[in-house]
């Protein structure tokens, strides 16, 4: 399994993209700027290997946006009382909220209930528009990472609108590496707060699938290579605390691990 990263080093200027295998980093050169399918031989790009421990990782992806579905699991639909919608539902973070793993959720003064909503994202590989019946979108996904669709829930529930409640500062992080070649259809879910397991869920539990997601939301708006589908988080959410230690951990895709933090 490839684990594709964004990241510095002392030794370049500007972030670079790389790959992780165990604890090396093999760093790409300059040419490349963003995930992209349309890139070939990821190997003959490589122009350094250093320690990881060297490294520091950044948020893999550098999105135009990042589209999320929501209560795409009947158990969560059903925890916030809400049904279980008959066609996605969609809304938008913006990529101003991302963070990377290791780096701190602030909550904000304007919210007293912030919860942690571990999903499955993909990254889009390749640029998608309007994909009909008989296109694969599989060929359009570069891979998959983990998302924290962090929530000010109290404010989600006073506006009409998630905007604002999913909008604030450090509320996406994501990462830590994308897993090229992973098979989603069923993998375990797992967010933990301070090591106690919060949500268990498995990715076979999703409403609207993967593929039925990247098709549906290319024919509402073009997808860019970056670009980020958060694909909706299992039951189990809850309350953020300063102080606390938040994992997503998937299955054959990562762990994002951070920290949470007052204003
Ligand atoms: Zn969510």
């Amino acid at each position: 399994m490839q684990k594709f990263c964004r990241l510095t080093h002392a030794r370049f200027t500007q972030a670079r993209y790389g790959t992780v295998t165990d604890a090396l980093v093999s760093v790409f050169d300059e040419s490349i700027v963003s995930w992209s399918n349309e890139t070939e031989n990821f190997e003959a790009h490589v122009v350094a290997e250093l320690p990881l421990a060297e490294c520091l990782l950044l948020a893999p992806v550098v999105p135009t946006k990042i589209v999320c579905v929501g209560r795409n699991y009947a158990a969560h639909a059903k925890e916030l009382g809400n049904d279980v919608p008959t066609e996605p539902l969609l809304f938008l973070k913006p990529p101003s909220a991302i963070i990377a793993g290791g780096e701190s959720i602030i909550l904000p003064r304007e919210s007293e209930r912030v919860e942690h909503e571990g999903e499955l994202a993909v990254v889009i590989g390749r640029r998608c528009r309007r994909l009909g019946a008989g296109a694969d979108p599989l060929a359009y996904i570069f891979g998959y990472t983990c998302l924290n669709d962090v929530t000010a829930r109290d404010l989600q529930k006073r506006d009409v609108q998630f905007t604002r409640a999913k909008s604030f500062d450090t509320f996406c992080p994501v990462g830590e590496t994308i897993a090229r070649d992973a098979d989603v259809s069923d993998l375990k879910i797992n967010v933990r707060v301070n090591g106690e397991t919060k949500q268990d869920g498995r990715t076979s539990q999703m409403i609207f699938d993967v593929l039925t997601l990247v098709r549906y939301i290319s024919n509402i708006m073009t997808l860019e290579p970056g670009d980020v589908i958060a694909t909706g988080t299992p039951a189990g959410v809850g309350q953020l605390n300063a102080g606390d230690v938040c994992e997503v951990e998937i299955e054959n895709v990562g762990t994002l691990r951070n920290t949470v933090a007052a204003v």
